[in-house]
């Protein structure tokens, strides 16, 4: 080993230290801003000193070809990182994904193209191949998970015998993937029809799936990015890319399993089954009327309560209500001596975590936010909670409605508070479509509005007592 492959692969293992412990600090909303960083310091080692490594040939225009690719990625991404809005982070992460299997497909491509992938083997072959279908079907999938998400494309978008047509070009790709492989040097035309069937592919998974689905679909091309970039590591043989895309792989891959199971929800149901896929039907549910109140009572009530759980949802999001909420909350601790929770469900909102950031961006402290199973057991004893913007995450029906299409889900028991109040605009549905028997409760009280607004309008009414 000559001394520049000793460093470059000291680096490697330092980036690989660093993204290891990055990630389990990014378990904890307190570490969370120190794991990103120390990640990102991993990243910026495993570049730099990959300028070093005694395997790039071709002098300076490959350092300048470097130097120019770092420059408009770095650029972009710090720009749109600045600027991004909390409800826009997952079409953003949708992108960042995206481009990562694309990088690692075009690796594969370079080294299918070369031929220098078939000089060390039938295994580095397949790795090639597989890293290449992953890495093109997330490159794609992502695109258009990010088209959706920005609205550029049609949500509900189905062509017939979507499934067959999908199930076809499967088998086209394995039958061009196995040739390739088969092959002595893979055919460029082969390597190409691969390629270009691997992005329809994604493509075509992708457009049939509801927007409100794709965080989920979002987290799975994760864990297929960080596959890629894994199988590809090995093609080229460089240990922070085979480590950083496990790392990247398995985080994914835990992450599209916890929102499922959050959901009750099996990954394939939301591939195939359309769930939350806009058809215009009417939303059915619970008869009954909504008893609606005015802010000022509601905060009236609340004030006189010993004990308040609040359960924020997507709508909290929407509205950027986060920092007018804390407001309220901190009237009610410091002026009325009310003991005041945050309950979280692991998916509410559009993407995990969602909430939990709205509320640390706000200033609410760690010691006030309880997940489910911490919470739960605490609603029959609260006299009141607050939902705000929140509802397939509190609909009873995922318990006792064994036909509702959410039954299952595991739910915050708001409705086994004493009293609950509900702020929304409307009587519009969840993600989910199902209209909620808890608005119709007997103990609870609607506060119709923009969530944002009814904070302001709850905070006036505590002035006013
Ligand atoms: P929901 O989408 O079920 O409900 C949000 C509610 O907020 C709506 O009923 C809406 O009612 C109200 N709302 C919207 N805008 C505003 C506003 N400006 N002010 C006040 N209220 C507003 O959200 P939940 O958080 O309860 O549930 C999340 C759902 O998303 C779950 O079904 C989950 O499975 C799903 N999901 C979650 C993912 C995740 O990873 N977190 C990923 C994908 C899906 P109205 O229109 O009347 O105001």
């Amino acid at each position: 080993m000559s001394f520049w492959d000793f460093i470059v692969n000291a680096s490697y293992f330092v980036a690989a230290v660093l993204f290891i412990y990055g990630l389990k600090q990014m378990g904890s909303p307190r570490t969370a801003k120190k794991g990103i960083k120390l990640a990102g310091i991993g990243m910026l080692v495993a570049v730099v000193f990959t300028f070093f490594h005694p395997a790039i040939e071709g002098g300076f225009w490959h350092y300048l070809l470097m130097l120019i690719a770092i420059g408009i990625g770095g650029g972009a991404a710090y720009k749109t990182g600045k600027t991004v809005q909390m409800t826009a982070m997952p079409q953003m992460v949708a992108l960042y994904n995206g481009m990562g299997g694309g990088a690692a497909a075009a690796i594969a491509l370079v080294e299918m193209y070369s031929h220098a992938a078939f000089e060390h083997g039938f295994a580095l072959i397949i790795m090639a191949v597989v890293g290449a279908l992953i890495g093109g079907v997330s490159f794609s999938g992502s695109l258009i998970a990010w088209a959706k998400l920005e609205g550029k494309l049609d949500k509900s978008f189905r062509v017939p015998g979507q499934q067959i047509i999908n199930g076809a070009l499967a088998v086209l790709i394995v039958i061009l993937g196995w040739s390739i492989v088969g092959s002595d040097d893979g055919a460029p035309v082969l390597v190409t029809l691969f390629f270009l069937a691997s992005l329809i592919f994604g493509v075509l998974l992708t457009i049939p799936i509801g927007g409100a689905d794709m965080p989920v679909v979002i987290s799975m091309y994760n864990a297929f990015t960080g596959l890629a970039v894994a199988f590809e590591g090995y093609v080229i043989d460089n240990p922070a890319m085979i480590i950083a895309g496990m790392v990247v792989g398995a985080a994914g891959s835990l992450l599209t399993w916890l929102m499922a199971v959050g959901m009750n929800r099996s990954i394939t149901n939301v591939l195939f089954a359309g769930f939350g896929v806009d058809d215009g039907a009417e939303a059915s549910g619970p008869e009954g009327e909504m008893k609606s109140v005015e802010g000022f009572d509601a905060a009236a009530s609340m004030a006189y309560a010993d004990s308040l759980i609040i359960v924020p949802g997507y709508g909290l999001a929407v509205a950027q209500a986060q920092h007018k909420l804390w407001e309220f909350v901190q009237a009610l601790q410091k002026d009325h001596g009310v003991d005041v929770k945050f309950a979280i469900h692991p998916v509410a909102g559009r993407m995990p975590g969602h909430m939990n950031v709205l509320l640390a961006e706000a200033g609410v402290p760690y010691d006030m936010i309880y997940d489910i199973d911490e919470i739960n057991p605490e609603f029959p004893t609260a006299d009141a909670a607050l939902v705000i913007g929140a509802n397939d995450v509190v609909n009873p029906a995922a318990k006792d409605d064994e036909s509702s299409p959410i039954y299952g889900m595991p739910i915050l028991n708001v409705d086994a508070a004493q009293e609950v109040y509900v702020i929304k605009r409307g009587k519009g549905t969840g993600f989910s479509g199902v209209q909620n028997a808890l608005f119709f409760g007997d103990n609870t009280r609607m506060v119709f509005g923009d969530a944002k607004q009814v904070c302001s309008d709850l905070t006036s009414g505590l002035k006013q007592i």
